[in-house]
């Protein structure tokens, strides 16, 4: 007797199988004709796993407007804005707004995030309202927390410092901004500090990495080399990358083979980058998005992040990762049919190795976490960012809804539209 099978659905390379769940696992995927105390029907609907947010502001979503609106709206003013909000927000505010973005995200299916926590203030609220929350949602996120020095780790007295602390209390992932040190040579030393702090505690390494239009912002070659020194691979991360869209052909040409033999990921944020970036130039305007499609054709593992959620930075944002890859399609014209599947399979598989998540998947032994969607296949739920009709975590149905057909009022017209093809 399974606890609940799923009949009939299509998975995202197009293969149809039923899954069967006992307790937390996928037992048994083909055709399932056993018993189950719940069936859900699936047939036409497309089945994926979670999606999963692997560059997320958690300490400082939903904050919009407080204490005051982003005027200028530039990376610069955000972070000065966030400097106010961080020392007024409690750490019951901060898990407040947490929790209600948390089942946000249950909504939309997205069920892994790594959210970078500021270390900056030495009170610590953050990373004492973010570990609250994670302990809160354990039992359906997975959710990963990064010692994030927003302020430099030499720029502040305690920067460094304050990394370490968080460490000890528990924070998994070692961040850092070497772009915001004071010089570019500070910038390096601050990227061989972190990666061995990571490489000596064990700890995967995720940095904010030349988020800068400055072609000369350079720390990412830097990054390769320490992941390569360390054999950190696929455990390590550049957030952003954002310099390398405006860099040398020639000195990219050397780059990318370096980044490719570190194993390292790469995770651009295009919601964010394609706002903040480019603001200082005048006409033509810079995207300000990395490199993706160059990076993927040399093996790198790439993954798209969503970064904020009404806050300081961004006034937008819905917790929905086909949103993110919508956006980075455009950006990056990922408009092959090929790359459409790949953007899908960004925010979800590809996401998912850069986080590290285990028995993530649709196969026998697997978590039996997944979302069924009103679409018959990845780029259909990327042409209509369709609606999440039911979300399973760890074997409980945590969230579904009806589909959301439109009724018309046309005389010889169809009743009900859909938008999907054939619909
Ligand atoms: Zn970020």
């Amino acid at each position: 007797m399974f606890d609940l099978i799923i009949k009939g659905g299509t998975q995202p390379d197009g293969t149809t199988s039923d899954i069967a769940i006992i307790g937390d696992r996928i037992a048994a995927t083909g055709r399932i004709d056993g018993e189950a105390k719940e069936v859900i029907h699936a047939t036409g609907d497309l089945v994926a796993p979670p999606f999963v947010d692997p560059h997320f502001h958690m300490d400082a979503t939903l904050s919009y407007g407080i204490p005051r609106l982003n005027a200028s709206g530039t990376l610069l003013e955000g972070i000065a804005l966030w400097g106010e909000l961080r020392e007024l927000a409690t750490v019951e505010d901060m898990v407040a707004r947490a929790l209600t973005y948390c089942d946000w995200a249950v909504s939309m299916g997205l069920l892994a995030i790594r959210t970078h926590v500021d270390t900056t203030p030495d009170h610590l609220r953050g990373v004492e309202a973010m570990l609250e929350v994670k302990k809160k949602v354990a039992p359906y996120i997975d959710l990963q927390l990064v010692a994030f020095p927003q302020d430099g780790l030499y720029r502040t007295k305690t920067g460094r410092e304050n990394v370490i602390r968080a460490l000890d209390l528990g924070v998994d992932v070692v961040g850092g901004i070497p772009h915001f040190e004071r010089t570019m040579e500070e910038g390096n030393e601050s990227v061989k500090d972190l990666a061995r702090i990571a490489a000596d505690r064990g700890l995967m390494l995720d940095l904010h990495c030349d988020e800068t239009d400055d072609p000369m912002s350079r720390h990412v070659e830097a990054l390769a080399a320490e992941v390569t020194r360390h054999g950190l691979g696929c455990r390590a991360a550049g957030s952003h990358l954002t310099s390398m869209h405006s860099m040398d052909n020639y000195y990219v040409s050397k780059l990318l083979p370096l980044m490719a033999e570190s194993g390292m990921t790469a995770i651009p944020n295009p919601l964010i980058n394609i706002t903040l970036q480019g603001c200082h130039d005048i006409y033509p305007k810079r995207r300000g998005l990395t490199r993706v499609k160059e990076m993927q054709a040399h093996g790198i593992t790439v993954g798209w992040g969503q970064d904020c959620v009404m806050d300081p930075w961004y006034s937008l944002g819905t917790a929905d990762m086909l949103d993110v890859a919508f956006m980075g399609l455009h950006v990056a014209q990922m408009t092959h049919p090929d790359e459409m599947r790949r953007c899908f399979d960004m925010v979800t598989r590809d996401n998912a190795k850069i986080m590290g998540l285990d028995g993530y998947g649709l196969m026998k032994g697997d978590t039996a976490s997944l979302v069924i969607l009103d679409a018959g296949d990845p780029t259909e739920a990327l042409r209509l960012r369709a609606e999440r009709l039911c979300v399973i975590s760890k074997g409980n149905v945590i969230s579904h809804r009806a589909r959301g057909d439109a009724r018309l009022s046309l005389p010889g017209r169809p009743e009900t539209v859909r938008r999907r093809r054939g619909a």
